[in-house]
């Protein structure tokens, strides 16, 4: 009898403390304009309710409010978007936190990282994430990047699964172009011990191989790449793409865009841009470690300015292959094929703000802002098997969001008009925001 009654007694005290713990941080956006990425829509002057970092209600700001809230944030004029992905980043900066300040203070709430160089360790990173130890956005990672010299025999390939399974990379990554038999002894391996290949396409095998990755990680791949009886699609007709384009949207494929990248390389290989890019207010943001070997002639791309392929000087053929990459990626697009909004920080591919370049080229491509939104959204969410509570505004999905001043299916650059982002339970204004980046400034110095 007594136990029962201590029982009680604890449950009515859990219940109680649970109760005011939630309604302690009842956050309310009041009169906002909901974005919710379910399909092209915005909620005009809605009220969302969040709660332990969940969106508990969406409903219209004109019904009363019926919950007991603590913080009231004012949303008039405002626009709510779904937190954004960056599903192609790469950690150069050795200061793991300060790119992480970048890419919050650009509103990205899941970050994929694209390889695991050398004295790194990217597990390590996820679980200091995921613990809080670390002010991060949701962490995915790949293994190393394996190249051929990484996958010479069958017996690499069942050792190099194993280690991935071990160590809990989320991906396999590959850019190489293996032998046919290692290529599918890679693909049974990584299909029975449910790690997903991605990565750089298979060049030397026809396309169809490539499809049954599960996404590639650049709409550049498709330069080179061939059916396996004509030539490369990049010397293929404008029907021929079309069909393209028509096979990746049937096969399932997602598709990693990183156009921004590629503006990069072709930045360097011309003399004006390169100065411009020099001088660059970004340039701040570029880990010191980092800015001889980018920004002055000690650039690998600097090195190939005179030179000259099948023909052609590199600043031509690569200016060729840059408008190519933005005609398919619209082409893509077009043909609803899964794209993923990816920058590969690299050089003056800065982190975080390389995700809105990336979102401006797509434009400039043709993509509509609804479409690229859901490239960052919606798609990568979906890839990642977060959909139950990433991706969209919806009630019971995590809080994760962007408070933009400016409506950014009107225009794609209004994705930059940042006023608060929403991460984990906890949100930062513009002022916090802007102190994160002068603390990155400060330490990149
Ligand atoms: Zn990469």
């Amino acid at each position: 009898m007594k136990t029962n009654l201590l029982g009680f007694v604890l449950i009515f005290f859990a219940v109680f403390f649970t109760h005011a713990q939630q309604s302690q941080d009842t956050i309310v956006i009041e009169n906002v304009n909901v974005v919710p990425m379910t399909s092209e829509i915005v909620l005009y002057n809605h009220r969302v309710l969040i709660s332990a970092g969940k969106i508990i209600k969406i409903e219209p700001a004109s019904h009363p409010i019926k919950n007991k809230t603590t913080v009231t944030i004012d949303g008039t004029g405002k626009y709510l978007i779904p937190g954004l992905s960056e599903m192609h980043y790469h950690y150069r900066s050795d200061d793991i936190q300060s790119d992480f300040k970048l890419l919050i203070a650009n509103g990205i709430t899941n970050v994929r990282n694209m390889a695991e160089f050398e004295n790194q360790d990217h597990i390590a990173i996820k679980r200091k994430v995921s613990s809080g130890e670390l002010l991060g956005p949701n962490y995915f990672t790949t293994g190393p990047y394996l190249s051929n010299d990484d996958l010479q025999t069958i017996d690499d390939v069942v050792a190099i699964v194993e280690k991935h399974k071990k160590r809990g990379y989320d991906f396999l990554k590959i850019a190489a172009s293996l032998p046919q038999p290692i290529y599918l002894k890679l693909l049974e391996e990584c299909e029975v011990n449910k790690i997903p290949i991605v990565g750089h396409a298979q060049r030397t095998l026809p396309l169809e191989f490539s499809l049954r990755m599960k996404s590639i990680e650049h709409v550049e791949e498709f330069l080179y790449l061939s059916d396996g009886t004509n030539d490369t699609y990049f010397k293929q007709s404008e029907s021929n793409l079309q069909l393209l384009a028509k096979q990746l949207h049937e096969s399932g494929i997602y598709i990693g865009t990183t156009l921004s990248v590629f503006e990069f390389i072709t930045a360097c290989l011309n003399d004006e841009k390169f100065t411009n890019l020099q001088k660059h207010d970004h340039v701040k943001y570029l880990a010191k470690n980092q800015r001889e070997g980018f920004l002055t002639e000690k650039n690998d791309y600097r090195k190939l300015k005179n030179q000259t392929f099948s023909g052609f000087k590199a600043p031509v053929l690569f200016d060729d292959y840059f408008l190519w990459i933005q005609k398919f990626s619209k082409l893509l697009s077009d043909n609803h094929v899964n794209l993923l909004t990816g920058s590969d920080t690299y050089g003056m591919v800065i982190v975080g703000f390389s995700l809105h370049r990336e979102f401006t080229l797509l434009q400039r491509a043709g993509m509509s802002p609804y479409k690229i939104l859901l490239a960052s959204t919606v798609n990568p969410s979906r890839y990642l098997n977060q959909y139950a509570f990433e991706g969209t505004i919806t009630e019971g999905k995590n809080a994760n969001m962007v408070l933009l001043n400016r409506n950014p299916l009107d225009d794609i650059e209004n994705t930059k008009s940042i006023e608060m982002v929403f991460l984990k339970g906890k949100w930062y204004d513009r002022k916090v925001l802007d102190k994160m980046l002068e603390e990155v400034q400060e330490s990149f110095k």
